[in-house]
């Protein structure tokens, strides 16, 4: 029989986090040593413009099981961990933020579940750290319609996770471009266990996400996975057809019994609400022709600049 490859792959995306780099090759890899779990660590520099890449390059050339690659610029964590994904080696492949704001003993909590079969371990938030109302409530909008689009709970999902090779392979040989790692995990299906955790404070450096940034992120990810929003847009005409009927009878029924003149407040108001409603019909199926524009470019998800690491010595 065929010997299983053992090995952990973690990957961790890292944009602008020089000050974590040192902390989280240490922390994770003394760990998974201390548990006897054989291992890599793959840093994903997602075109960060601090000492980013200079703390990887550091860090891998001090150990062997530490890889490391570059983006040309920022394409965005989903497409960092792609690239993990793709340059990682072992039997199974575990995504975690480099920030270590996800508990990085969890780990080995997880590979004991793939040891036993397990394909997907997923992290699950128990909390959901410091944040404000806000961001919570727009937070919950958001994964309640994510959640019908996936058809799952993801209320609690996160990035942090562990796939067998099998899934990995599944999810690269995906051709979308706008891709949500969360979700499509998910989607794929497999013998799936959770382990709970809850989200640490950061220690250094700061959330890479901004409002609008958050607001895109959630657009792009919703319209990934769900048509539902165009559906939205048959919707609207509906209730717009049933005011159209009321508002008929009521104008033929002034017409005949002669009080026809009234009414130019109505009328406003109709021009203004109609108008409003195509725009935003219009927009939404703008929103999908463009993904569809992106998707059909065929771009790739990510450009490398630099990879450093075992494979670089090999060339
Ligand atoms: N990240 C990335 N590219 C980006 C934004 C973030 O690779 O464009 C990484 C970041 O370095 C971190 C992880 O994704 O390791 C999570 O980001 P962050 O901590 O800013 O998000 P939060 O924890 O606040 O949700
Ligand atoms: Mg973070």
């Amino acid at each position: 029989m065929e010997e299983r490859n053992n090995c952990l792959s973690v990957i961790l995306p890292a944009y602008n986090e020089e000050a974590m780099v040192p902390q989280a090759a240490e922390t994770i890899g003394g760990l998974l040593q201390g548990a006897g779990i054989p291992y890599e660590l793959v840093f994903v520099n997602d075109g960060s413009w601090d000492g980013t890449w200079a703390a990887v390059t550091a860090a891998a050339q001090g150990d062997a099981r530490i890889r490391g690659v570059s983006f040309s610029r920022n394409f965005g964590k989903e497409a960092a961990i792609l690239a993990g994904l793709e340059q990682s080696r072992g039997g199974c492949c575990a995504v975690i933020d480099c920030d270590l704001q996800h508990p990085p003993e969890k780990l080995v909590e997880m590979y004991r579940l793939w040891e036993q079969g397990y394909e997907i371990v997923e992290g699950v938030k128990e909390d959901r750290g410091e944040e404000s109302a806000a961001h919570s409530f727009a937070a919950g909008v958001f994964y309640r319609i994510i959640s019908k689009a996936v058809k799952m709970d993801m209320s609690k999902a996160s990035d942090f996770k562990l796939l067998d090779r099998k899934v990995v392979s599944i999810l690269l040989s995906m051709q979308e471009r706008n891709t949500f790692f969360r979700a499509l995990s998910a989607w794929v299906g497999f013998r799936t266990a959770q382990v709970p955790f809850s989200v640490r404070a950061r220690t250094e450096g700061e959330t890479k996400w901004s409002l609008w940034a958050l607001v895109k992120y959630a657009l792009s990810s919703i319209t990934a996975f769900s048509a539902a929003p165009m559906q939205l847009v048959t919707i609207l005409g509906v209730l717009v057809l049933v005011c159209s009927v009321v508002l008929s009878i009521q104008s033929l029924w002034k017409k005949f019994s002669g009080h026809a003149l009234e009414g130019f407040t109505t009328v406003i108001l109709l021009i203004l609400f109609i108008g409003s409603i195509i725009m935003i019909s219009l927009g939404i199926i703008g929103y999908y022709l463009g993904r569809i524009y992106d998707e059909i470019k065929g771009r790739p998800r990510y450009i490398v600049a630099q990879t450093i690491g075992e494979e670089e010595q090999k060339i």
